[in-house]
């Protein structure tokens, strides 16, 4: 079946009981047992919920995998699958990541033993020369936030299954519409369904999928004991997001292209990162393991930050915000924003340099949002 008719119906069948079209929101802390022996079903909410199920159910469909579970947020998805990770592990990093991960990496894992170099580059072999007999688990983004590099998948996970370690992606960037690790290899997919997937910048939420049942109960174990689990009313926002998800990705992407044109021949633009265009450096990879480019572009601005300030103090529609993947557009300047948990050092080893700004093309008509951008940009030069 087509990914738009498995976002609508799997997993969320209409409610045996009531027919409801829509699962119902199980607000309910504990379940009344029939008897003392334990026969099935639902216990506890931490442990498990009607409503959360249907979500895990849906998020592991739409990613083609076998098992999906539920968190509070992505960063709570994060930290439930690198619990997969014991003291004395590594982890190899690509170096351009989200900033909250980067957090748990040095200030949550690294005092805890558990140590992660960054690639320095995107090609596969930087990330195999930064592996150590230790490491465990490549951890990508890709596209990369906010350089939008990508990794190649297919060649990461073949060369990690060779040397016996896992490869995680985090999946959050482009969603499952466009791209589904799992079937180019990797063992683990993570998600902040705080972006695309729920789409609307209402609610937090993150996931973690994967096709392997010991990893999957590994992480179950976590989610069941620490406990950071999603509210059964989340559970059904992101639920709601995912019915619409093939229509608003589509949308994203046919805005985002054509302000990354429109950028692209704008003098005040040193360059456009986005894997649609063909300048790109990855663009044959893009295409050949994405089925779109998705809502995110980042760009630099020949100014500077004095550019960046104006061109955020000028326009009127993108809201100056973190975050991502909702149906309004929003601007931020990575190096004074999403990547704050980073010393100036760390980001221009990053190559994250002051005049790049990162754009969550939004829902709006694409004619609005390039006249905004018009405009706020005028001057900058
Ligand atoms: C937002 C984000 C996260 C963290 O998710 P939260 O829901 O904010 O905890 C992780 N990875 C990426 C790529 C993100 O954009």
């Amino acid at each position: 079946m087509h990914f738009e008719t498995l976002a609508i119906h799997d997993g969320q069948a209409p409610d045996p009981q009531t027919g409801s079209v829509t699962v119902p929101i199980y607000q309910t802390s504990t379940f009344a047992r029939e008897q003392l022996e334990y026969k099935g079903g639902f216990v506890y909410s931490r442990i498990g919920n009607p409503t959360r199920q249907a979500l895990e159910e849906a998020l592991a469909l739409l990613e083609n995998g076998r098992y999906g579970l539920a968190f509070a947020s992505g960063a709570a998805a994060t930290m439930a699958a690198l619990h997969l990770l014991r003291p004395g592990d590594h982890i190899v990093s690509g170096i351009d990541i989200y900033g909250g991960t980067y957090r748990i990496f040095e200030e949550l894992l690294r005092p805890m033993g558990i140590t992660t170099s960054y690639a320095e580059g995107s090609t596969t072999q930087s990330y195999l020369d930064a592996c150590t007999p230790e490491t465990r688990v490549i951890w990508v983004e890709s596209p990369s936030n906010p350089l939008m590099r990508l990794a190649d998948i297919r060649a990461l996970a073949q060369a990690a299954h060779e040397r016996g370690m896992l490869l995680a992606v985090d999946n959050t960037f482009l969603s499952p519409y466009f791209q589904r690790p799992l079937e180019c290899g990797a063992d683990i997919v993570i998600h902040s369904t705080t972006k695309y997937l729920a789409g609307h910048s209402d609610v937090l939420g993150g996931a973690v999928i994967t096709n392997e049942e010991k990893l999957h109960a590994t992480v179950k174990t976590y989610q069941a004991a620490a406990g950071a689990v999603p509210a059964p009313w989340d559970c059904w926002l992101v639920m709601r997001g995912l019915k619409t998800l093939k229509v608003r990705m589509k949308e994203h992407e046919a805005n985002a292209m054509q302000l990354a044109r429109f950028l692209e021949s704008h003098p005040a633009v040193k360059r456009v990162l986005y894997p649609g265009l063909s300048s790109h450096p990855q663009h044959i990879l893009a295409k050949s393991q994405m089925s779109g480019f998705g809502g995110m572009l980042t760009i630099e601005m020949k100014g500077g930050m004095e550019a960046v300030r104006k061109l955020i103090s000028g326009v009127k529609l993108f809201l100056l915000a973190d975050s991502l993947g909702g149906v309004e557009s929003l601007i931020a300047s990575p190096a004074r924003m999403t990547l704050w948990a980073l010393s100036p050092e760390e980001r221009m080893k990053r190559g994250c340099s002051e005049g790049l700004v990162r754009i969550s093309v939004g829902l709006e008509h694409p004619d609005d949002l390039q006249a905004d951008l018009e405009q706020a940009i005028e001057g900058c030069g």
